[in-house]
């Protein structure tokens, strides 16, 4: 197999293509519009795997992770949010325009498998990579490989209901999925935007700085905030007993989630010494090539 991996990640509105070597250097990255049609994606992957070649090799491997899941038995794309995606049988369009192989994966099985591999949790065997952005997903990776599961939907921690519930969090808010309470609902930026600025608000940026300077409602958002984190953590901590669980997306980047969580991790989970490390990431906003491009294995 070639020593050149290329990884794609397709976004709502953005393509980004990079190239890695062995070592896990980036030697091309080319980020272009998504163009938004089905037809016009195969087309524009193609173009970028062709440039990706003709820079590295031409049998550098190619994985693609995108904003959905791929069903298991139909092989059709399905919870994409560029919901034009879904239904399509991408992978094998893709292979056929490419003429060769491709490796296709949900995005947050991207992040936790780059994260993994050669990020903030290399070298641990249970991971669970976390995405906490506009919505929130996860995925696992145990050894090296990501679990997807019967329904592929293994990891899909947004949508589990908000665990060890207090009398004041009812009644739970009503999630897009039809159910009530689930996480995505709590643990989204705008959840947090909202619970610091009021309904409709939706950017929590200078949340920590307006805390450290007394805002009682920013104060009172944060703990809020880790306190359920923290739960949803636990939870998580409970069934798969990860090694590490490594926070994305723009809440991620909160000092105080690394600092706090982990004592509410310990408090809930049913473990006296909770030893699982909840880490920042490590490749920021290249974890979703790097991770499409290790589909292959490094
Ligand atoms: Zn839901």
């Amino acid at each position: 197999m070639s020593d050149y991996r290329l990884g794609i990640d397709v976004g709502g509105t953005k393509l980004e293509i990079a190239a890695l070597d062995s070592k896990g250097e980036i030697l091309l990255r080319h980020r272009v519009a998504n163009p938004g049609t089905y037809d016009a994606l195969l087309l524009t992957l193609r173009d970028l795997v062709e440039e990706g070649r003709a820079r590295t090799s031409r049998d550098a491997t190619v994985g693609v992770g995108i904003p959905g899941a791929i069903d298991s038995r139909t092989m059709r794309v399905k919870n994409a949010n560029a919901t034009w995606l879904n239904g399509q049988t991408f992978g094998k369009d893709l292979e056929q325009v490419l003429g060769c192989p491709v490796k296709v994966e949900n995005d947050a099985n991207c992040f936790a498998l780059s994260e993994a591999v050669d990020g903030a949790a290399a070298g641990r065997k249970i991971v669970f990579g976390v995405i906490l952005g506009s919505g929130v997903g996860g995925g696992f990776i145990i050894n090296g490989e990501p679990v997807t599961g019967l329904h592929h939907i293994a990891g899909e921690w947004g949508h589990i209901p908000l665990p060890w519930v207090r009398a004041e969090e009812f009644p739970m808010p009503k999630c897009f999925c039809g159910n009530d309470g689930c996480l995505e609902r709590f643990l989204c930026g705008p959840a947090l935007a909202a619970s610091w600025k009021g309904d409709g608000q939706r950017c929590a940026d200078g949340i920590e700085e307006a805390a450290a300077a007394g805002d009682a409602a920013a104060i009172h958002a944060l703990d809020t905030y880790v306190d359920r984190l923290g739960r949803a953590c636990a939870l998580v901590i409970n069934m798969v007993d990860p090694d590490a669980i490594v926070l994305g997306g723009g809440v991620s980047n909160l000092k105080t989630l690394y600092s706090r969580v982990p004592d509410v991790m310990k408090k809930y989970a049913i473990t006296p010494e909770c030893r699982t490390e909840l880490l920042k990431n490590q490749h920021g906003d290249s974890s979703g090539v790097r991770g499409a491009a290790w589909l292959w294995g490094k």
